[in-house]
């Protein structure tokens, strides 16, 4: 009661705003786990951002705000015209670019603490050299310039890779793991040599050769990744950049940034253990195992095929005729050819032909957490007709068709039964298990595993060879004319 009677009016509101906004962070974390209430949780969470900055403005009181109006306008513009310009296939390479700016944000902030700390009149010399917990900002505002700098470079080359401005496969130098425990173990020691002399030209030195040895870091770190484990890299990368806002929250003694901080901590944290499960891969296999530097590892293996049946899309129209029951099974050829909604467009022609249309969502179908999810929801398809892989694996059984449309790994029966398989292990959805399947792709080209796909050799499984959304607009051009 003490201590906020003593609080000044201004401290007083920005507190109450911190508070406000943690919790709306929260539930915003909350609402964007399930598709209904995502884009919500979405609003909320930017919403609670803007509220920490207003808090943070109140906080400052008598500060002259202007800098940080003019950063709040041109960064909001920036993230204005991001969200209307960019595609939603190019969505995880913009991620990346936000992980890299947050990264470099936290790294700084924490300079700018450390310098503007090194005024003895100023509050912030309190918060990270003064009194008893001195050594522990001190260690806050240089695992944050470490973590952020890795967490820059680091994002920087996922962007590039991802957006084809640099080759995706794996650059794998000689001796990189050897390089990357030196690095390492060399910014460690300079944190820790950092926070020892901190204040001192010692100290600034140090922080300079922790910025620098991170930045490249975050290059070696990446390079020996291939192109299609990105979004996994992109994932653990906005976990560090949750880290390092949390360490800078630390420096600066804020509690807000320390909280949302580690939010982000904890989900990428968690998306990326998710990710490598759903893969039936470590995190330390997609981290440093090389995947995609051979042929056969990247999505361009070839296989031989015996007795693949094929069907056009005339066929396939007349089977879905007389269907009572069809699941829809999307992947990344569906995001290539856009073709999302020319399948809801299907299904409503089905549906009123009294055929009961569902859709079978892999955990890791497509290129990014949630990329099916997310493509359907833009063509209006009803988030209850969507099902997860569990909910849904015991039914292909009863089901009279499939439609497997641009996925192929998520559907490799393989994955189930050969040991020597680099899918075995990886849970799969059960399409062979319906009376019968149409898999639409454009050959019988391999998936991002670069394995052959047991499924296309099923005496039940169809292929209809073109670009998934031509293929399907055949398929409803013959429905209307049949
Ligand atoms: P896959 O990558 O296994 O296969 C996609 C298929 O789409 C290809 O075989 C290709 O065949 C076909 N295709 C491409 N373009 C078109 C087109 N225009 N029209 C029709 N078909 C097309 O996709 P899945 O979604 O089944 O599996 C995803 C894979 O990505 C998994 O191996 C997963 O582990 C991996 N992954 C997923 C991540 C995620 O977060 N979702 C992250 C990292 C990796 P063709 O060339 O013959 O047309």
């Amino acid at each position: 009661m003490l201590a906020i009677a003593t609080l000044k009016l201004n401290e007083l509101l920005a507190h109450f705003g911190y508070i406000l906004s943690i919790l709306m962070f929260m539930f915003g974390i909350m609402m964007m786990g399930r598709v209904k209430t995502a884009k919500n949780g979405n609003r909320l969470a930017a919403l609670a951002m803007l509220l920490a900055v207003v808090a943070q403005l109140v906080q400052m009181g008598t500060i002259n705000p202007l800098w940080i109006v003019i950063g709040l306008v041109i960064g909001g513009l920036i993230g204005a015209v991001a969200s209307i310009k960019v595609q939603m296939t190019q969505m995880p390479e913009m991620v990346a670019l936000f992980n890299g700016s947050g990264g470099l944000a936290s790294a700084l902030v924490a300079i700018a603490a450390y310098a503007y700390g090194g005024i003895p009149s100023q509050p912030l010399n309190r918060a990270l050299i003064g009194g008893a917990s001195g050594d522990v900002n001190g260690l806050a505002v240089m695992l944050s310039i470490l973590i952020g700098c890795v967490t820059f470079t680091g994002s920087v080359i996922a962007f590039l890779k991802l957006s084809e401005k640099m080759s995706g496969k794996p650059i794998l130098l000689p001796a990189r793991h050897v390089i990357n425990i030196v690095l390492g173990l060399v910014a460690i020691g300079c944190t820790v040599m950092g926070v020892w002399f901190i204040g001192g030209i010692g100290g600034t030195t140090m922080l300079v050769l922790v910025s620098l040895i991170a930045l490249v870091l975050g290059i070696t770190l990446v390079i020996p990744i291939g192109g299609g484990d990105m979004p996994v890299v992109i994932s653990l990368l906005n976990s560090y950049s949750g880290i390092a806002a949390a360490m800078a929250g630390f420096a600066l003694n804020s509690q807000v940034l320390i909280v949302s901080g580690s939010l982000v901590g904890a989900a990428g944290l968690i998306l990326t253990m998710i990710m490598c499960k759903a893969m039936n891969r470590s995190l330390a296999n997609v981290m440093f195992g090389g995947f995609g530097a051979t042929d056969s590892g990247a999505g361009g293996g070839k296989s031989e095929y015996k007795n693949v049946k094929s069907a056009d899309a005339e066929t396939a129209a007349m089977l879905m005729a007389d269907a009572q029951t069809m699941v829809v099974v999307p992947g990344y050829g569906m995001a290539v050819a856009q073709a999302q909604h020319a399948i809801r467009e299907l299904a409503k022609i089905l549906e009123a032909r009294g055929c009961a249309v569902r859709y079978a969502i892999h955990p890791v179908a497509g290129r990014m957490p949630g990329h099916m999810n997310v493509l359907l929801a833009e063509a209006n398809v009803p988030y209850e007709q969507l099902f997860e892989m569990d909910q849904i694996n015991d039914d292909f059984k009863n089901t009279d068709v499939v439609l497997v449309i641009g996925a192929n790994d998520t559907v490799n029966p393989a994955a189930k039964t050969d040991k020597t398989s680099p899918l075995y292990g990886m849970p799969v959805l059960n399409v062979e298990d319906a009376k019968a399947v149409f898999t639409i792709k454009r050959s019988l080209g391999s998936g991002f595993a670069g394995v052959k796909n047991e499924l296309f050799e099923c005496p039940n499984n169809y292929m209809v060879y073109g670009d998934a959304r031509k293929v399907v607009e055949e398929i409803i051009k013959a429905l209307k004319e049949g």
